[in-house]
């Protein structure tokens, strides 16, 4: 079992230092934002942090949900912060970056699931970095279709919303979701005409043939984009890794993924949602 769980070197890191990484975990502080980078222990910190980019995670830091594989904390949130789309459209903008990825908890607990938070968010960078193109990886609304329009009306390039993992270990994984809920998610974003991405991770305990059927899933769903990385474990209170998956599976994947349809399919080992995001605003 040991040697199963050892990390391979493929995904060995590099250590984030430089002027860049320093420019953007001060502005962070600065602005008091949280990034998914930070919470979600991202491994690849020092390369997009050392390119002067982070993912804000919005709405606070403290999620009503509980998934399995999640380092982001699990509470009631404390009431949202009217102030913070002003400050990571400043941030946005002090950073330069040229495509912005944005994300948030899940706020069940809100009538809204903090859509007028996502839309003032994609506004308020919209108006002071105008060139500035968006990524909005957006949480499960739970079927509240109205608070859908809201949340990707503002005027983002790209709408993502995680699969997360295969059908069958959504009950493991997911608890609070639903496979066929969030592939409608996705059919609905695509069709109010945005472009859309979703993410899974690999090494959980899924198959090969399961991991094609949510490719042909996702894509009968609208879907363009698709991203697929390694599981890691955050802490050991999370769930445990079932296997790592080889780069050379990571580029059957690929393939397999563009001759379903899908327009652009970014995976690797470590490739996680917002991971490149840049290279696919246009496809
Ligand atoms: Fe942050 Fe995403 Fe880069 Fe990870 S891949 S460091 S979450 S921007
Ligand atoms: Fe983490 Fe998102 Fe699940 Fe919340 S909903 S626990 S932030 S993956």
């Amino acid at each position: 079992k040991k040697e199963r769980t050892r990390k391979p070197d493929w995904l060995r890191v590099k250590l984030p230092i430089g002027e860049n990484y320093k420019k953007v975990r001060s502005l962070v502080d600065e602005y008091k934002l949280h990034t998914i980078c930070q919470s979600g222990n991202c491994p690849n910190m020092g390369e997009c942090w050392g390119a002067g980019t982070a993912t804000f995670m919005i709405l606070g830091n403290t999620c009503t949900r509980s998934c399995s594989f999640c380092a982001v904390k699990t509470g009631r949130p404390p009431e949202y912060d009217e102030d913070e789309p002003r400050r990571v459209a400043e941030a946005i903008k002090l950073m330069q970056v040229k495509h912005a990825v944005i994300t948030s908890v899940n706020r069940d607990e809100l009538k809204d699931r903090g859509a007028e938070i996502w839309y003032q968010t994609v506004r308020a960078v919209k108006e002071i970095s105008p060139e500035t193109t968006i990524e909005t990886l957006i949480p499960d609304v739970k079927a509240n279709w109205d608070a859908l329009d809201r949340m990707i009306s503002g005027g983002q390039e790209v709408v993502s919303h995680n699969m997360e993992t295969v059908e069958r270990l959504y009950r493991k994984v997911r608890p609070q979701a639903k496979y066929a809920r969030s592939l409608e998610q996705t059919q609905r974003t695509k069709d109010a005409g945005k472009r859309t991405k979703s993410g899974i991770m690999v090494g959980l305990g899924e198959t090969e043939e399961e991991v094609f059927k949510i490719m042909d899933d996702l894509v009968a769903h609208g879907c363009d984009i698709l991203t697929i990385g390694q599981y890691l474990q955050p802490t050991k209170m999370h769930l445990e890794v079932a296997e790592f998956v080889h780069p050379d599976q990571f580029a059957r994947y690929e393939e397999v993924g563009l001759a379903k349809g899908l327009k652009y399919v970014e995976s690797g080992p470590l490739v996680r949602s917002s991971y490149h995001a840049e290279r696919h605003v246009n496809v």
